[in-house]
């Protein structure tokens, strides 16, 4: 989507810190860090949120939390600790940009409930 930003990373029209990119996944740094690492995984064709996902994204889904996040949680040095994955959904859910993505933060201890 042309008016899309993350769509516009995903083409590299607007630069972005890449720290993982395959067919159908681009992950880079978060402009603004809630944490010492947060990244944004997102898939390189635009969904507009969780609830736009379909039957024919299972793969895709699957492929960012089975395959992506572990290998970025290993790169980045968060797989001993720990760290958080978020997808912020809608306006109450906290969502600013309307293209899926999951937030991977960590290099800090987490609190609960998040706000
Ligand atoms: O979950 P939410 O939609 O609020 O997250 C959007 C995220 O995208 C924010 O953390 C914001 O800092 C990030 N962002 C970015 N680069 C942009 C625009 C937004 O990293 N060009």
């Amino acid at each position: 989507m042309a008016d899309c930003i993350f769509c516009r990373i995903a083409a590299k029209e607007i630069p972005a810190t890449a720290v993982y990119e395959d067919d159908s996944v681009i992950a880079f740094k978060d402009l603004e860090p809630q944490a010492p690492v947060h990244v944004l995984i997102i898939p390189k064709k635009h969904i507009k949120s969780l609830l736009g996902l379909t039957q024919e994204d299972r793969a895709l889904v699957a492929h960012i939390h089975v395959d992506v996040v572990p290998q970025l949680a290993k790169e980045l040095g968060l797989a001993e600790k720990g760290f958080r994955v978020v997808v912020n959904t809608g306006e109450e859910g906290g969502q600013t940009v309307g293209h899926l993505h999951f937030h991977l933060l960590g290099g800090r201890s987490m609190q609960w409930p998040p706000g």
